[in-house]
């Protein structure tokens, strides 16, 4: 067994622990695996020990590593979950499957204008900024839902739910209480009237706090692939 398929076997394992912990289906969770920083290869590996879903953070990066793949185009999907600059919307909607880190309306308006009519629509979240933080990227609690309606009706991108990178916490209770921010924002979201599924939350360090609070897909780099 691959170092890659042996810790992304312990990865699984703690999702479906978190999963009975909370009383969910284990299928709830989607494991997105992070590549930033590791070549194809280690895509290839993770690949051939049954992932899907991968993510990365870096436009330039991701791109040539999805054309070095692109063998595997067809039974991979690609996730945009780092920042994104709006002259780099239109090679991102060519070539990834979700975009997480929506954080302002001319990114997803140019993205569905840019998005190539074979595709599907590009699945998108809003990345939002619960902790707070002054210097993070993401839309303020306060201005998610009017952003939401908006992107809501653009008609070649689909909103699926939201993301967020919270502060790191040390114990699990501190941890949770971010991601049932999140949560709550999603419920109040659906109570206004939109259709979301998502929640983009939890890491390699707080996968199972994510969980506990609902996370649907989780994040995970480092615990695969091993420190950057
Ligand atoms: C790097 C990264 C991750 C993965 O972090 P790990 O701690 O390595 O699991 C998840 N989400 C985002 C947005 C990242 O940039």
């Amino acid at each position: 067994m691959s170092s890659i398929e042996a810790k992304l076997q312990q990865v699984r394992t703690r999702i479906a622990i978190a999963c009975e912990h909370a009383r969910r289906p284990v299928q709830s969770v989607t494991l997105l695996a992070v590549t930033k920083t590791f070549g194809p290869q280690s895509v290839r590996d993770a690949h051939a020990a049954g992932q899907r879903a991968f993510g990365e953070n870096y436009v330039q990066e991701a791109v040539e590593k999805i054309e070095a793949l692109a063998d595997l185009r067809e039974c991979i999907e690609w996730h945009l979950i780092g920042p994104l600059q709006s002259n780099k919307t239109r090679v991102v909607a060519a070539h990834f499957d979700w975009v997480h880190s929506i954080d302002r309306f001319k990114l997803a308006e140019r993205l569905s204008a840019q998005r190539p009519a074979g595709l599907a629509p590009l699945q998108v979240c809003l990345q939002v900024n619960i902790s707070g933080e002054a210097s993070k990227s993401g839309v303020a609690s306060a201005d998610v839902l009017s952003l939401a309606q908006q992107v809501a009706a653009l008609p070649r991108v689909r909103l699926r739910g939201l993301m967020a990178i919270p502060e790191p916490a040390g114990d699990f209770e501190a941890q949770r209480a971010p991601h049932r921010a999140l949560a709550r924002l999603l419920y109040d979201l659906n109570a206004a009237g939109l259709t979301l599924d998502t929640l983009s939350m939890g890491m390699s360090a707080d996968l199972e706090a994510a969980i506990a609070e609902g996370a649907t897909i989780v994040r995970v780099g480092s615990a695969i692939f091993g420190t950057r």
